[in-house]
């Protein structure tokens, strides 16, 4: 069954997945016919009127924040988090109108900082309901969330990435929450978000010398698996053993599909590459099957699954020998890094839908490297900030992963190429990119 339904009353095909099948305008999830507008949906578009568009949407995002404000018992979220730390004392700014209108734009998630009297400061991150995920099933809503706690929690306890403390979790499921929504409680972490394209040549290469040691510590920590880190057990306190963590199912919306009794189905763990690149297509083929130009899609699909044994000889992929895999950033645009003024890497947050990949597809280049405009011209080449990561990772002596970097173009082509949310004229780029470097 498919996993969303149209909104439009009386259409019975799939809602669209990912944010191309949210209007913009109204925040509604359509199917392929009426994401468009027309009679039936007659929202404004940023070609026609992008004001109205940008009006609606604000209206939206306030609407959308009242009623979370409604929903949200504040002075129980400040017991908790004082209840944390030994009774200190917190501040949490009332979400009076004022306030909701200056809260950051954007995003899967809404933070509140949290100020304890001591001058400690911690986020709630709440996910918002709107957006991509407005009707994500709850137990998928849960999986998300407590992937991303364990994550951020592995990182911390197991390898030197830099990433903010988790304190409490809470999925949104969660019966006698008093708090009255899901809820991640962590370290509020100085540091800004980077822009790379702002930075000069010596900065740039400061950043890249921190991200190999960064690379390379998530090197030392194989996993037997493909899929999202889970936790295993409660407290938090258990947390810090290797065992409290697993590799469970994978969270992402595109592996997730909905079961004939209601409940999430998802894809995963998978023991091996093959199993994981053929089941993934297959998921794909089921989600563009409702998509414009589904023929050309899913004839992609079937061309893809037949390549997989160049793919494998190529990697050196085997479905009967074990393979390690290693835990890959699945949104590293740049902003995902924190730096303070002299270009420290302070933090790498936003860690929601991380997940195992084997070695050349998780240490492939971080998409801020890539020279996005000649990629998406179906440039096969790697960019000057690309070389000299190589370059960087060579000189600290890690050689395999300065290969996965070298010949990452691959992977990238077809990460976009298993991405259901591809534009399907940008998916004939990368198919035909695809073809010339596995050939
Ligand atoms: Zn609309
Ligand atoms: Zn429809």
């Amino acid at each position: 069954m498919p996993l969303y339904r149209c909104s439009l009353a009386g259409c019975l095909l799939a809602g669209l997945r990912g944010p191309s099948g949210t209007c913009m305008a109204c925040s509604r999830r359509f199917c392929v016919e009426h994401i468009t507008a027309s009679s039936l949906h007659d929202c404004p578009t940023y070609e026609s009127d992008p004001r109205a568009v940008d009006d609606m949407a604000e209206k939206n995002l306030q609407a959308e924040l009242h009623e979370l404000a409604q929903r949200l018992n504040l002075v129980e979220l400040a017991r908790v988090a004082s209840s944390l730390r030994n009774g200190q004392g917190c501040t949490i700014h009332e979400l009076d109108d004022q306030y909701l209108r200056t809260l950051p734009r954007g995003g899967m998630n809404i933070h509140l900082d949290i100020v304890f009297n001591d001058g400690v400061e911690w986020i709630c991150r709440i996910r918002r309901r709107s957006a991509s995920i407005q009707d994500l099933p709850l137990d998928a809503q849960d999986a998300v969330v407590l992937s991303e706690a364990a994550t951020l929690l592995f990182l911390a306890n197991q390898t030197s990435v830099p990433v903010p403390r988790v304190f409490k979790v809470v999925p949104p499921s969660t019966r006698d929450n008093l708090v009255g929504v899901g809820y991640l409680l962590m370290e509020k972490v100085a540091g800004k978000p980077m822009d790379w394209s702002s930075l000069n040549a010596l900065s740039k290469r400061k950043v890249l010398e921190q991200l190999a040691d960064i690379f390379h510590s998530i090197y030392e920590h194989p996993f037997p698996l493909i899929g999202c880190l889970h936790i295993n057990n409660h407290p938090l306190a258990a947390f810090t053993s290797a065992s409290a963590f697993s590799i469970s199912h994978l969270v992402a919306e595109g592996a997730l599909s909905q079961k004939e009794d209601g409940s999430t189905g998802f894809l995963g763990p998978f023991t091996s590459t093959c199993e994981y690149l053929k089941a993934s297509v297959a998921s794909n083929t089921l989600c563009v099957s409702s998509r414009e130009s589904q023929t050309s899609s899913i004839s992609h699909y079937l061309a893809l699954e037949k390549s997989f044994n160049r793919l494998a000889s190529r990697y050196n992929f085997s479905a009967t020998k074990p393979e390690n895999f290693y835990l890959r950033h699945m949104d590293d645009k740049g902003d995902h890094i924190l730096l303070d003024d002299v270009y420290n890497i302070v933090a790498i947050i936003d860690w929601e839908w991380a997940q195992t990949l084997p070695e050349p597809l998780a240490f492939s280049s971080p998409l801020f490297l890539v020279d996005v405009a000649a990629y998406y011209e179906g440039q096969d080449g790697l960019s000057e900030d690309e070389r000299l990561f190589v370059t960087v990772l060579e000189e600290k002596g890690h050689a395999t992963l300065a290969k996965c970097v070298r010949n990452g173009r691959l992977a990238h082509r077809l990460a976009h190429l298993l991405d259901t949310d591809s534009d399907s004229g940008d998916i004939q780029i990368h198919w035909e990119s695809y073809n010339r470097l596995i050939s």
